[in-house]
């Protein structure tokens, strides 16, 4: 199997190697509101390290004092996992996966403060990462693709239990080799890990077949309140506390709402939102073309990638709404030169019609302000 390799990420892997070999503990963590390349990347990077240091400790922590989703939980290892709060040590080394910005530790911060050093192996955009040694390839669709690099710079056999954690990562976070991020590199790992004891099929019968009745209803709920705007190019829905309460459902079966929402035909950029303890909001934005949505993620506090992003408001979903729906109706438009926004950028014949109309031409043509 050619998994392709390149020379600055086997400099950077050596010398994550490096640090790893001069630490006797070494604590794993991915970010708050784990998803499938977290707890994979997690559960892999662990396997990995112990398989080629049998004699380390290693942990991996929760940043959240949240139990391990339910339809992970089948993630060989996710029971030993430890709730970042409750671990008291000071390890010799910290590593971070699927994060680069300390605040996303949530918990774990504390647990990272406290380490001698740090690492960070990560596919999220990061001007300034925290730690000592780091490994960023934000070109990578998932985490758990520079996981498995790792181990094969290490030369680590690749165990059934390694290859379906990191499987999960990178599955996930393509939603199913689906998405923009659903490269060459994704495929060649994934077939490699399938090779190596994955299940595709595992996967799909725990994380995409695996729904409460509680959830359905719920997702019944928010389809039924799905908004397009922009001329259908902009599609967006939302779950209340109250809706919640209503279906039974729980806040993390949610994550995966935001695809029913950009699943609309003709949407180009999706927006969910969910009210979350605490008087927040937190969002989740979607692009299905070219449009970034990260910029627009960042402004509200929060980050992510061009095609997915995400963020958390203090406010109510109104007030979020309120927030979020300019920037993203101002991706579609176009400003004249005297400032006047006179329609969508995609169709430059609808922005010559205004022009003429408006300097006393005869096009025709009716354009959306
Ligand atoms: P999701 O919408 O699934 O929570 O996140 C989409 C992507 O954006 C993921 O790669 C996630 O790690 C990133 N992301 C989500 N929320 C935040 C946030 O609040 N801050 C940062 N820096 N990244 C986020
Ligand atoms: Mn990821």
């Amino acid at each position: 199997m050619d998994v392709r390799q390149n020379p600055e990420q086997e400099e950077r892997f050596s010398r994550i190697a490096e640090l790893i070999e001069g630490s006797g503990t070494i604590a794993i963590c991915a970010h708050t509101s784990p998803d499938g390349d977290a707890l994979g990347s997690t559960l892999g990077l662990q396997k990995v390290i112990l398989s080629r240091w049998p004699h380390k400790t290693v942990v991996g922590l929760l940043a959240d004092a949240d139990a391990v989703p339910r339809i992970y939980s089948y993630l060989p290892g996710s029971g030993a996992l430890v709730h970042a709060r409750d671990y008291e040590g000071a390890p010799d080394l910290f590593v971070s996966v699927d994060l680069s910005v300390a605040k996303r530790l949530n918990d774990a911060e504390q647990v990272m403060l406290r380490s001698r050093r740090t690492a960070i192996i990560d596919h999220h955009p990061c001007d300034d990462p925290y730690a000592d040694e780091s490994l960023i390839r934000p070109e990578a669709a998932a985490t758990g693709v520079l996981v498995a690099e790792f181990a094969l710079h290490l030369g680590v056999d690749i165990t059934p239990d390694i290859a379906r954690c990191l499987y999960c990562a990178i599955a996930t976070d393509t939603g199913r080799f689906q998405y923009q991020n659903a490269d060459p590199e994704s495929f060649s790992v994934a077939s490699l890990l399938v090779d190596a004891g994955a299940s595709p099929s595992e996967l799909s019968l725990n994380v995409y077949q695996n729904f409460s009745l509680s959830f359905l209803h719920l997702e019944a709920l928010v389809m039924g309140r799905i908004t397009t705007f922009a001329s259908g190019k902009i599609t967006y829905s939302y779950a209340t506390t109250a809706d919640l309460e209503r279906t039974g459902a729980s806040l993390d079966e949610c994550d995966g709402l935001v695809d029913v929402v950009r699943s609309v035909s003709g949407s180009e950029v999706a927006l969910f939102l969910k009210e979350v303890p605490g008087g927040k909001v937190r969002g989740n934005l979607r692009s299905k073309t070219d449009k970034d949505v990260s910029g627009i993620a960042r402004r509200l506090g929060g980050g992510g990638h061009k095609a997915a992003a995400g963020f958390t408001y203090e406010g109510d979903i109104d007030q979020a709404l309120a927030a979020v729906l300019p920037p993203l109706r101002s991706l579609f438009e176009y400003v004249d030169p005297d400032g006047t926004i006179i329609g969508e950028r995609l169709d430059p014949r609808l922005i010559a019609a205004d022009r003429a109309r408006r300097s006393g031409g005869s096009a025709t043509g009716q354009v959306r302000a």
